[in-house]
């Protein structure tokens, strides 16, 4: 009997439709993926195509109306072990009446961790991101830049097999985005992990990723998989002054424009990336 291969994580034939008759709403149309252990895989897509509803779906938040998911070979039918999610929205995420370490330890409470290992687990975590010394701080009085920094902590703390990420750097200010890409970037190499990281920025896609999926406009469907064989560590200057990161970019934004595909006026929210 042959060894059947175990992705980190299948999508098999998945999708979801909210509301039922005149009212439904189709989201996902048959989607089907898998992503490697350690991969890199980013997802972009038009506005309101459905990735914040496929994420919900992997994460065991929402239940597929057919098809299935599964994290490493377990199907995914509730909030799954070994699986961290990064919202857009951290000011919404962190409890702001707990500091910044209780906040990191949270996710550990509910598993077998001795109280020693907690804090061991969140102050490494919080080195990782480069917030040491803000254990006893609470998450108002730190910028949004470091907010962020501490739900991927937490994510981090976590140490989750399979990491997914909903367009976590969308509000923040351009320098704190890239430092937080590297970041990403960094702890992906350090620990290991498999990340899933929705954007609809395609410069960040294809920086970040081993691989894009480019998602079509709803009821979404996978509309091509780009490989991005660049080295790595990757530079924010060096990268993306290579001519195959150009390249690459250009093919992605021409996916995500295809007039066949996209809205009018999706396509003009891309126009500001591109050329
Ligand atoms: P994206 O994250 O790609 O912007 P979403 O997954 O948030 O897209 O939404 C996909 C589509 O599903 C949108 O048309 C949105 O209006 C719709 N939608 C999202 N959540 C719900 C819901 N709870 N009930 C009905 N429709 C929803
Ligand atoms: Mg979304």
């Amino acid at each position: 009997m042959s060894q059947a291969v175990v992705h980190a994580l299948e999508v098999s034939e998945l999708s979801k439709t909210y509301g039922v008759g005149d009212r439904a709403v189709a989201a996902i149309d048959n989607l089907t993926f898998d992503v490697e252990p350690g991969e890199f895989l980013c997802i972009v897509g038009p506005s309101g195509c459905g990735k914040t509803t496929l994420l919900k779906c992997l994460s065991g938040l929402l239940r597929p109306t057919s098809g299935a998911a599964y994290l490493e070979g377990r199907l995914i039918d509730k909030s799954p072990d070994g699986l961290a999610l990064v919202f857009q929205e951290y000011s919404r995420s962190l409890l702001p009446w707990m500091t910044v370490g209780a906040n990191v330890r949270l996710p550990l409470l509910g598993q077998r961790v001795r109280k020693q290992e907690r804090k061991s687990r969140a102050a490494e975590a919080l080195a990782a991101v480069g917030l040491t010394g803000f254990e006893d701080k609470h998450p108002w009085q730190l910028s949004g830049g470091m907010q962020q920094r501490v739900a991927i902590a937490r994510a981090l703390a976590y140490q989750p097999h399979l990491l997914l990420m909903d367009e976590p750097f969308a509000s923040v200010d351009a320098q704190t985005r890239a430092d937080l890409e590297d970041l990403v970037l960094d702890v992906h190499a350090r620990f290991g992990i498999t990340v899933v990281f929705v954007t609809h920025d395609i410069d960040e896609s294809v920086y970040l990723a081993d691989r894009v999926i480019v998602l079509t406009h709803r009821p979404t469907t996978v509309k091509e998989i780009v490989n991005v064989p660049l080295t790595r560590p990757r530079d924010q200057i060096e990268t993306k002054e290579l001519p195959e990161f150009m390249e690459i970019r250009g093919r992605v934004i021409r996916l995500i424009k295809g007039t066949d595909d996209v809205p009018a006026g999706v396509a003009a929210a891309y126009e500001e990336v591109g050329e």
